[in-house]
């Protein structure tokens, strides 16, 4: 019995569609882009179930991406014979929105003058944009497992949907787009190639137009360096990273030993992170010999490294391995620690050749290192070497790194010193520096809560030990000149300290004279061995 019935596109959706469908985005081609994309992830979910599970629907049919055009009818159909889905899923997947990802993309088209829909694949909701050529569309869909009934959708983006029954359909998925009159041209076979060709190159599957094959399956990271075109390294990071714009980085690189590698890894611009979208997938595909393993595979990097994006294939992983014995694999920890070696020593590189760019790169990512120092100690010293911040011997902006700071420490000078505040004009006007500016001794300035966490986990850098300078007990140099001023003699300070203790109670545990002050009168320091204050902060900010 067939069971139609019509449903109410979820709000978030509806203000998606409404976006779309009455964008006037010149570049609207990208819609292809984000139907081959889902075709190509619904194969790929379909090979990985396939592995360990022998009992699915059509378990004989090639794994490939047909497009058939109807320049008559202005018709534009494409089918994968991948995962499928059953009733529930389409009504999960294709009206509904349950991440983050959503909200922002609302938020920034409302926000942008110049709508740029380019973007939209990057939010998690690319199916929608084929309403941006599209006046209906129909999905049919028939689930890998064997019990499922197949199913049809159908839409024309305005508030509501209809799901329904059908029979016969093969495992996969069939979009059929029914073009609007002023889009005529994607029934075109010259104009989808062309645009198969700029979006879609390294589709890791055939992709036929009206039965011809116009894709060949690429493992560009195979190839010799010099052999490979700036823009084909371009085109193949925005088909991995689903990325619009240049990488930041690239890193190319073979090795014979300890392991055999043929990595390609890039750096995105952005992270998005940091625009409050959620957390950020792992993004390395873990590759044996140009054979896929495992998507946005867990593991080849440390968590840390979860904006990297792009391939690792080693011949030395077995091919059936899963995504549960990939944690436990040596081979795979063995695998990691070389690629994350060569990354890191990767970037210390860069900073050294371009400092400017590599601050660009500080300011996007330079959370995740602080969270490998945090959280990793084995590449704890290499990543010491990345870590850049302020100080009172920095020009306002610019950045330094440990090694600079060690290089120019004065004679006698065993410790290296930092303290946190929001500013630098904050961290000046306060009395902390008051000793080490009368001695010309360099304070590092941390302005985020987070450093003085990291930089008591790293402890020392190059034998020196990292001493916060609100530390009660420092040992500075004495200073070569006389002070000005009185000294005042015991008994006073007895009594003057004494009666601050009485007045302050408990907020304080000990007065004491101080050495350390030139201008100030008094300054609240830390017990030794006590957290930081921008420390409690980040236990406070924890604990809520
Ligand atoms: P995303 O691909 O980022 O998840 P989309 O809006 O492109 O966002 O697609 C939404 C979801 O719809 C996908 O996650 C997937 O579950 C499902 N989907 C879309 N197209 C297909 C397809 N061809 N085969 C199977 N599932 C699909
Ligand atoms: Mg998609």
């Amino acid at each position: 019995e067939n069971t139609y019935e019509t449903r109410e596109f979820q709000a978030e959706v509806k203000q998606i569609l409404d976006i779309v469908v009455n964008s006037l985005y010149t570049d609207r081609e990208i819609f292809l882009r984000e139907l081959i994309s889902n075709a190509a992830d619904a194969l790929e979910k379909f090979r990985y179930e396939n592995l360990t599970n022998k009992n699915v629907k059509d378990e004989e049919l090639p794994l490939e991406i047909t497009i058939e055009l109807d320049d008559k009818e202005h018709i534009l159909t494409i089918t994968d014979t991948g995962i499928g889905m059953t009733r529930e899923e389409l009504i999960e997947n294709l009206g509904t929105i349950a991440h983050s990802g959503s909200k922002a993309f609302i938020k920034q088209m409302a926000e942008a003058n110049q709508k740029d829909l380019n973007l939209i694949g990057q939010f998690g909701v690319g199916f929608y944009a084929a309403f941006m050529v599209a006046k209906k569309i129909r999905v049919l869909s028939r689930s890998y497992q064997p019990d499922a009934a197949g199913c049809e959708w159908v839409s024309d983006g305005i508030g509501n949907y209809t799901i329904g029954t059908a029979t016969d359909l093969p495992r996969g998925t069939k979009i059929i787009l029914e073009l609007k009159d002023d889009a005529h041209e994607f029934a075109g076979v010259e104009t989808i190639k062309r645009i198969i060709k700029q979006y879609s190159s390294f589709v890791p599957f055939t992709i036929r137009v009206n039965g011809e094959q116009i894709n060949t399956v690429q493992a560009i990271w195979t190839r010799n360096k010099n052999e490979i075109k700036e823009e084909e390294y371009n085109e193949f990071y925005k088909f991995i990273a689903t990325a619009y714009d240049e990488p930041l980085y690239r890193l190319h690189f073979s090795a014979d030993a300890p392991l055999a590698i043929n990595a390609l890894l890039f750096v995105p611009k952005q992270n998005f992170e940091r625009y409050g979208f959620s957390r950020t997938e792992p993004g390395v595909n873990l590759y044996c010999h140009k054979i896929l393993i495992q998507q946005q595979a867990e593991g080849i990097l440390p968590e840390w490294l979860r904006f990297v994006k792009g391939v690792v294939d080693s011949e030395d992983i077995p091919l059936n391995i899963s995504r549960e014995t990939m944690q436990d694999s040596t081979m795979v920890s063995r695998l990691r620690r070389a690629v994350t070696g060569r990354f890191l020593r990767f970037l210390n590189e860069q900073a050294k050749a371009d400092p400017d760019k590599y601050e660009e790169f500080w300011k996007q990512f330079g959370f995740f290192l602080k969270e490998g120092i945090s959280s990793d100690f084995t590449h704890r010293d290499e990543l010491a070497k990345l870590l850049r911040f302020e100080s009172s011997k920095s020009e306002p902006g610019k950045l330094i790194s440990l090694a600079d700071y060690t290089q120019r420490m004065k004679e006698g000078q065993k410790d290296i010193y930092y303290i946190n505040g929001p500013t630098r004009e904050i961290i000046e006007a306060g009395p902390y520096l008051e000793a080490f500016r009368a001695r010309d001794l360099e304070v590092i300035y941390t302005h985020e809560a987070v450093d003085d966490f990291v930089l008591s986990n790293l402890m020392d850098y190059e034998e020196k030990k990292l001493v916060s300078a609100d530390q009660a007990e420092l040992d500075l140099p004495a200073l070569d000149e006389k002070l000005d001023g009185e000294q005042l003699d015991n008994e006073t300070v007895q009594s003057l300290t004494g009666w601050l203790k009485e007045i302050l109670g408990n907020k304080v545990t000990e007065v004491k004279e101080s050495k350390r002050l030139i201008n100030s009168p008094a300054v609240i320091l830390n017990q030794d061995g006590m957290m930081t204050s921008s420390m409690q902060r980040v236990m406070q900010a924890v604990n809520r």
